[in-house]
């Protein structure tokens, strides 16, 4: 039988094919259910499916070792027979740090969100847009919105006008077109049972949106003149590209709305997102202002459309463009309000503020952000380890 200590080197090293964190994990249930073995066998650990396969396929492969060490072709060679595995560990001379070098962005273009992860964190941005260190592998939440954005892509390529005399034709159609989003995505859910409870959240938020379509088309027909609409300009001399989710025409003025799907957390009050665009949090619906009005539209509204939340009514966000902006309280919480042009115009001028430093190969560091709430759904959270401590985690120390 292999000893417990090679066991457990051999499952903590690159060549057992098992993440690194579930090594770790299944290494300490291993002190207290008896070994290696009887953690593995037992499945003490909830493990999503591809990291139990990953598991399994190394328990195997344990069992050949013995016989046939080639299994593990990677794996350092184990200390012969006669070195005692607990003898002190021998440390290395340390190498010298390698000098500093600044970055810089390498994409050709920017994007929006690309600055809104720099805004964020500068260290999520450095992650995601630099040194690509780890893989994203997307989440539930994330392939809940790209589902429900699909499904609502295809849903307004048949309705344009939305009618409230064929609302229950909308209902009918949405409810398939979430269907097939949703099943063009089912192996990206971890579970069958997580896939069926996205899919149930996504088609009773989807017959909220529809109650909400009518009642604006009611109020003020429109047409949708754009879905997933390629958006691409100069700001400040830098590139940008972006889509914009949907774009509507006022049937009576022709003004467009730009209006943007939220599947995730958002503002909650029109003030309240007016005030990320003011304090350069937020230049998603800026640069999409600007990008139409490039097109010669007259942009009269921004809008996010909030489409998380399957027990409330849909209730957006919008701002009137205005010239100046009337100075609605953030405590107000209701979801109507102004943005003025000047506040846009400062947000396009900061976006090129961004690029410049982003791009002039001046940076040399990127700290992590002082907001733990930023780092909740950050996909480099493990990768991290000047991540702020949570209000929780401040709570046990
Ligand atoms: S975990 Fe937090 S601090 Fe670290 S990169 Fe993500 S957002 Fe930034």
């Amino acid at each position: 039988m292999i000893d417990e200590h090679v066991a457990l080197r051999l499952l903590r090293s690159p060549a057992s094919g098992v993440p690194h964190d579930v090594a770790a994990a299944l290494a300490v249930v291993a002190q207290h259910v008896g070994g290696l073995r009887q953690a593995i066998a037992r499945e003490r650990l909830a493990l999503a499916a591809d990291d139990r396969d990953a598991v399994f396929a190394f328990a195997k492969k344990l069992d050949a070792y013995e016989h046939d060490p080639s299994v593990f072709p990677d794996a350092a060679p184990l200390p012969p027979a006669s070195t005692p595995v607990d003898a002190p560990i021998e440390l290395a001379v340390s190498v010298d740090r390698e000098p500093g070098a600044p970055l810089r962005a390498r994409q050709p273009h920017f994007s929006a969100s690309a600055l809104n992860a720099y805004a964020d964190c500068a260290r999520k941005w450095y992650y995601r847009y630099t040194c690509n260190a780890v893989e994203d592998r997307g989440s539930s939440a994330s392939f809940y919105g790209t589902a429900f954005h699909t499904a609502l892509e295809d849903f307004h390529e048949t309705f344009v006008h939305p009618e409230p005399a064929h609302e229950a034709t909308m209902r009918d159609r949405i409810r398939s077109d979430v269907a097939r989003a949703f099943a063009g995505h089912r192996d990206d859910f971890e579970t069958a049972v997580e896939y069926e409870l996205q899919v149930r959240r996504a088609q009773r938020t989807a017959q909220r949106y529809v109650t909400w379509l009518v009642a604006k088309a009611k109020r003020a027909p429109f047409t949708i003149v754009g879905r997933e609409l390629h958006a691409a300009k100069k700001v400040v001399g830098y590139d940008f590209i972006g889509f914009i989710d949907r774009l509507d025409r006022d049937d009576a003025t022709g003004n467009v709305a730009i209006v943007d799907y939220k599947t995730g957390a958002i503002a909650e009050s029109a003030a309240e997102y007016r005030e990320k665009v003011r304090t350069f949090h937020d230049f998603q619906l800026p640069f999409y202002y600007w990008a139409r009005e490039a097109e010669g539209d007259r942009v009269a509204t921004l809008s996010l459309i909030p489409l998380k939340d399957a027990s409330s009514d849909v209730r957006p966000i919008e701002l009137e463009v205005v010239p100046v902006a009337r100075e609605e309280s953030r405590r107000s919480g209701a979801p109507t309000g102004t943005i003025g042009v000047a506040d846009l115009e400062r947000a396009r001028v900061k976006m090129g503020e961004l690029c410049r430093i982003l791009s002039d190969g001046s940076l040399t560091a990127f700290p992590a952000t002082a907001d733990p709430g930023a780092c909740t759904y950050c996909a480099y959270k493990l990768a991290c380890n000047d991540r702020p401590a949570t209000p929780e985690e401040k709570f046990a120390r």
